[in-house]
């Protein structure tokens, strides 16, 4: 049996019926059904899927009495509105779930149920407030794509931009889980810097404010302190994927960053979509881990398992668009920047996952990691401005004619991803989207 497998959810001849469901471009056909934690209006945050243009809402489902017997424990650990005690039910009970979301929200429903359902259970998107779906304790970035490693590296050491860890450590720093969010606007950082040709450093806003195209991965179980994960059943572990920003401030990460990295210039916020995809979703669009160049060294063992080498990484299809105050007020439409692929990254999650609780680390229900930022071999296909301008050398220009090194006050970025593979239906993250704020 295969590590990781389909079933009749991932049927690209199946159907949803709520609106939209069935429009080729939509990020949330019925193969998909990630969660969110939505609000309409003043009421509470509660948890849904998302499909066509809709949310379906699993408490008011449950209410109402939709669902079939045999998900108690499911639909309990899903009343608080955050997905963290239903994600600690583990992959069976996640199975169930999706099995049973899907056959309500399936073309095959009978007529009257979906009256009553759409009635009581569906909501617009567009008329919804969304928060992080998840009580997130502890957030790690790590450092997973090599041609973003060796593009940083080769700004600082030209003649080594690599350094000598890189191919054996997944490496990682701790972040900051309170700035973690579901934001429409970054509020631009103030911090200490110095450029090289002042003095003394000097506190004040950032001037060299960047994005980071990252997914993040949400842990669904976790291990008990002193036990790590084994690389071979690290997939199990892992939840879901969502899109992630990490917002970067270079001045202030620059002066800043030795000996111990990233600090200040990385914590005032990380942004994410507010859907969670989650891994049996995104089961058919495995690919096998990038293969490491001759000459590299093959993963320690605790890194390396046979499913994890042919299937460990995904083609995910991740875009940065951006769109200024000038082209927003003209009704202009976003400037696509760059568009990478997940299929590039050096470390599979299952391996930053493993290598995360190698040491004894005990990780939680609804831990959060970055991938890193998602750059390719191609130079105009990476995931930060530091690398698009040659860290603002090399300006880019706008389809208004207007040129950034780094963002200005009034720019609005949006994140958006996408999973396609030929066969199957297409599915989407949704996305990250703020506008920089003074
Ligand atoms: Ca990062």
């Amino acid at each position: 049996m295969t590590a990781y497998p389909l079933d009749h959810t991932h049927d690209t001849n199946a159907y949803g019926w709520p609106t939209g469901a069935e429009d080729p471009q939509t990020d949330f056909p019925i193969q998909n059904l990630p969660f969110c934690s939505f609000a309409v209006g003043m009421e509470p945050f509660r948890l849904g899927v998302g499909i066509g243009r809709m949310i379906f809402d699993i408490t008011a489902a449950e209410q109402a009495g939709f669902f079939p017997e045999g998900l108690e424990a499911e639909l309990a650990a899903c009343r608080s509105g955050r997905l963290n005690a239903f994600m600690a039910l583990g992959p069976a009970s996640w199975r169930r779930m999706r099995h049973a979301l899907f056959e309500l929200l399936s073309l095959a429903t009978l007529g009257q149920k979906r009256t009553d359902m759409a009635t009581t259970c569906l909501f617009p998107m567009a008329a919804a407030r969304f928060d992080v779906p998840v009580t997130i304790g502890d957030y790690t970035d790590f450092y997973a794509s090599i041609d973003h490693a060796t593009n940083v590296g080769a700004m600082f050491r030209p003649d080594n931009p690599l350094l000598p860890n890189y191919k054996w450590v997944p490496i990682g720093y701790h972040g900051r889980a309170s700035s973690v969010a579901v934001a429409d606007q970054v509020r631009r950082p103030h911090g200490q810097t110095k450029r090289p040709d002042d003095a003394e450093p000097s506190y004040g806003p950032c001037r060299q404010l960047d994005w980071e195209l990252e997914l993040g991965f949400f842990v669904g179980t976790g291990n008990a302190p002193g036990h790590p994960i084994a690389i071979g059943a690290a997939h199990q572990h892992l939840f879901g994927a969502t899109l992630l920003n990490d917002w970067s401030a270079r001045d202030m990460q620059a002066w800043e960053y030795q000996p111990l990295g990233p600090f200040l210039a990385k914590s005032f916020l990380t942004t994410l979509s507010p859907w969670v995809v989650t891994m049996d979703a995104l089961a058919p669009f495995r690919v096998p881990a990038r293969p490491r160049a001759d000459g590299d060294p093959a993963p320690l063992p605790y890194l390396s398992d046979a499913d994890d080498q042919s299937a460990g990484g995904f083609g995910i299809d991740v875009t940065v668009e951006l769109r200024s105050t000038q082209m927003r007020e003209k009704g202009e439409e976003f400037d696509t920047i760059a568009t990478t692929d997940f299929s590039h990254m050096y470390w599979t999650a299952a391996q930053m996952l493993a290598h995360h609780a190698s040491n004894g680390c005990d990780m939680r229900s609804g831990d959060l990691f970055g991938s890193g930022t998602i750059s390719t071999p191609d130079p105009s296909a990476v995931g930060s401005l530091l690398e698009l301008t040659k860290r603002g050398q090399a300006p880019i220009t706008l389809s208004s004619g207007e040129t950034r090194s780094f963002l200005v006050d009034g720019d609005e970025v949006r994140m958006t991803g996408r999973a396609v593979r030929e066969g199957y239906r297409a599915i989407g993250f949704g996305a990250a989207r703020s506008i920089v704020v003074g």
